[in-house]
């Protein structure tokens, strides 16, 4: 084949094409060049359609120009049918790019087809359209022998998986039923089921198996108990049964024995009232005051004992007879049970002894009121079957536990007492301990005034001036506590407010009255002087004390140098390292600790090496020893020996110029003393404030 070349003869362009004989001659085939595009493209198609019109279903295939005009046909006759540009919208739509179908009914080969009609593209612009004819009862008929293949094979696989699950499920799973059915637990209880190994449930079968040999070992026990439990059980519906009976009867017993126990308890009553009571006053007898004192006395508690015995009683009896004198006795009874209150417990011991018990009661003013008041029954002439009889009562008192905490002592004491008031004259009362009790009147009156005189405040500080030995001149003062209404002296008040733990708040007053003298004598101009307040050794047990002097001070704006403290060395007999720390601390606040009493005591002069005290003073009876002459050279060593200690002395109680003189002559800083002056109200020490008491001596 030759490319398209200009004919040299015609001048026409031409595409040339050879042919080889047998004889090797060539036969030259020429085409117009025109005219090759369009016959290939006829060629090509008719040949594409005719290929496409050999495929199964396929009933007809064409294909069309722009113009509609057929350029090729599975019918080749039919090659140059133009359709019709109005009828044929589906070839005009495949013109525009679409793809439209149709269906339609082919005579000559009598089916139903469906037309595709595609658009055929060259370079890139449809110029022809592909007119395809399926027959769709063919397709239809293919689908549906497809169909009924599936669905054949699909039954055969139902049918054999029916089989599989019936051999393999079903069969074995009714067998397992009928198996578990057979299973009957209470009356064939060793039924196991049958194990198959390749049996689908054979898992399941033994499982239930080991569930039936627990449940039947269960079963077994469950039995034993269940026999064990009738046969219990019969037997406690017959203890109940002999039980029931015998609480009836016991019921009967018990309401019985109730009733002697309440007849009993009224005789054991009755029992007890006749063995502590006396038969003829009905009062309480020895035995019961016995035990009443008993009980007294454990628990601690104070009272006395009072024996009363009637004077002259055996003259009655002989003169008026027994039962006069039983009838005498029952009034005096009467008449103590009417004066009675709940601290007084009256008994007869028998005869005409009559014991009286003060509970609770340690005033001995308040037991003497008592008996008082025993002895006023007395005062009268007493009525007895409408005769009047004088009659009178001794009386003896003891008190527990001062005399003594053992009854037979105390019984004694009583009557001891009671026979001295006979042998005096008879018609009184007399205490067992005269003095004792004396002493405990004292103190139970200094502790009533003492506090009445608190609560009043009608407590007072005098000024003891303290003179210079060599000068003079008032160098401070000792305050000293009054009661402005009493003459108890501190010697004996003091002593009682420690007892009773009142010092404490004393203390504190004497602190503050001292500290505001001094602020006053300041506010009225007075040069400033030291005052000395007495610290008593129960004072420590004041935790705050030193906590309230620094706040007293801080508001009287006071100098703590301006106060001594004195305390005696006996405040070191006890608890001595935390005494030395607490006055210690009385002397950082800057107070002066003054040793008082100074040779009463201990008094050990090795002492004075490491108390912490800034003066000493020397105690009045020491002072007095000096006025021997013997003790003139202990003194001197004494005053001496505080000095070179740094210690200022202080001679206390000082009423003779010889003592003065000697002092002196040992080097003793200040005197205090009635020589100089006793101490003062506040008005009179004003007075003397600025005194030289040197001129008042010779
Ligand atoms: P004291 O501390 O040794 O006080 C000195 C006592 O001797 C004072 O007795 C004073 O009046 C007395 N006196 C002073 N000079 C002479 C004298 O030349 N001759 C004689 N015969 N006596 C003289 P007062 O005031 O009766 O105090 C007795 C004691 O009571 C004091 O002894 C003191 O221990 C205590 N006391 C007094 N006031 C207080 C106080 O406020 N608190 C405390 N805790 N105790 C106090
Ligand atoms: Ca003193
Ligand atoms: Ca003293």
């Amino acid at each position: 084949m030759e490319g398209i070349r200009k004919d040299t003869e015609s001048d026409n362009y031409n595409k040339y094409g050879y042919l080889r004989n047998a004889d090797g001659s060539f036969i030259q085939i020429g085409i117009r060049a025109n005219e090759v595009e369009s016959l290939t493209r006829k060629f090509n198609s008719q040949a594409l359609v005719e290929k496409l019109a050999q495929e199964e279903n396929v009933v007809h295939v064409f294909c069309v120009d722009k113009n509609l005009k057929t350029i090729a046909d599975s019918n080749i006759k039919d090659v140059g049918i133009i359709y019709d540009k109005n009828k044929e919208k589906e070839m005009q739509e495949a013109l525009e790019g679409k793809i439209p179908t149709k269906d339609s009914y082919y005579e000559k080969v009598d089916t139903k087809a469906l037309t595709i009609y595609v658009p055929v593209a060259q370079n890139g612009e449809i110029s022809n359209v592909l007119v395809l004819s399926l027959s769709t009862e063919k397709v239809y008929y293919s689908i549906s022998m497809l169909f009924i293949k599936c669905s054949i094979i699909a039954i055969i696989m139902i049918l054999m998986l029916l089989w599989v699950k019936n051999k393999n499920i079903i069969k074995p799973a009714k067998r397992l039923d009928q198996y578990i059915n057979q299973i009957d637990i209470e009356k064939n209880i060793k039924y196991r089921l049958p194990l198959v190994e390749d049996d689908t449930f054979f898992g399941i079968a033994s499982s239930i198996n080991g569930i039936l040999d627990k449940t039947s070992s269960y079963f077994y026990q469950l039995k034993e108990h269940q026999e064990e439990l009738e046969a219990s059980n019969e037997e406690i519906s017959a203890t109940y049964q002999q039980l029931a009976a015998s609480d009836e009867e016991l019921r009967a017993q018990y309401d019985e024995i109730q009733s002697y126990t309440e007849k009993l308890e009224g005789l054991k009553e009755k029992l007890e009232h006749i063995a502590y009571h006396d038969s003829l006053t009905d009062l309480p007898n020895r035995r019961k005051f016995i035990k009443k004192l008993e009980e007294e006395i454990s628990k601690d508690k104070s009272g006395a004992v009072m024996l009363l015995d009637l004077d002259n009683f055996k003259g009655i009896n002989d003169t008026l007879g027994h039962s006069y004198g039983d009838k005498v006795l029952k009034k005096v009874a009467e008449e103590l049970e009417n004066i009675k209150n709940e601290k007084m417990f009256v008994s007869r011991f028998g005869g005409d002894e009559f014991f009286v018990l003060i509970e609770g009661e340690n005033d001995v003013a308040e037991i003497e009121n008592y008996a008082k008041q025993i002895t006023n029954i007395f005062k009268n002439k007493l009525i007895i079957e409408g005769e009047e009889i004088y009659i009178s009562c001794s009386m003896g008192i003891t008190l527990y536990p001062f005399d003594s905490r053992e009854v037979t002592q105390l019984l004694m004491n009583a009557d001891m007492a009671m026979y001295k008031v006979k042998n005096a004259g008879k018609n009184n009362y007399m205490f067992f301990n005269e003095t004792m009790t004396e002493k405990l009147r004292e103190k139970l009156k200094v502790e009533r005034i003492l506090r009445e005189a608190i609560k009043k405040d009608e407590l007072k500080l005098l000024y003891q001036p303290q003179v210079c030995t060599f000068t003079g001149k008032v160098v401070g003062f000792e305050a000293l506590l009054r009661l402005k209404n009493s003459s108890i002296s501190p010697g004996q008040f003091i002593p009682v407010a420690e007892e009773m733990g009142i010092i404490i708040e004393i203390g504190r007053w004497v602190t503050k009255e001292a500290i505001n003298q001094i602020s006053i004598w300041k506010k009225k101009g007075l040069d400033i002087k030291p005052i000395a307040i007495n610290f008593s050794a129960k004072q420590l047990n004041d935790l705050n004390y030193i906590e309230f002097l620094e706040n007293t001070l801080k508001e009287a704006k006071v100098e703590a140098k301006y106060i001594d403290i004195e305390i005696t060395e006996s405040i070191f007999l006890e608890k001595k390292e935390e005494t030395i720390v607490f006055v210690n601390q009385l002397k950082a606040l800057g107070v002066k600790i003054a040793l008082d009493d100074f040779g009463t005591g201990y008094s050990s002069l090795s002492y004075l090496t490491f108390l912490p005290v800034d003066k000493i003073k020397l105690d009045k009876s020491l002072n007095d020893k000096f006025l021997e002459l013997e003790n003139i050279k202990v003194m001197g060593s004494l005053v001496s020996l505080a000095n070179s200690l740094n210690l200022e002395v202080v001679a206390e109680g000082i009423e003779d110029v010889a003592q003065y003189k000697r002092l002196k002559v040992a080097g003793c800083n200040y005197i205090q003393g009635y020589l100089f002056s006793k101490p003062l109200e506040v008005e009179e020490a004003e007075k003397i404030y600025h005194d030289n008491f040197l001129g008042k001596i010779h």
